[in-house]
């Protein structure tokens, strides 16, 4: 079997993966949609935020220029 690799949702704007889930709207959350990610090193809130692998981190960080 292959080992599972470990994945992290990472900033698309400024490549943190200090990534929080958006709790602020709790009746969005309990429907299950309109459930923001935003990142806690640059504000950036989106829908959808990139999952990576651990060990690719720096690669995306070095598309991104940061
Ligand atoms: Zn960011």
């Amino acid at each position: 079997m292959p080992k599972k690799e470990k994945l992290t949702k990472i900033c698309p704007k400024c490549g943190s993966t200090n990534v929080s889930t958006e709790f602020s709207n709790p009746a969005n959350v309990a429907y299950g949609n309109a459930l923001n990610y935003f990142c806690n090193k640059c504000d950036y809130i989106a829908k959808v935020f990139p999952e990576i692998k651990i060990k690719d981190i720096s690669k995306f960080r070095k598309n991104l220029g940061v």
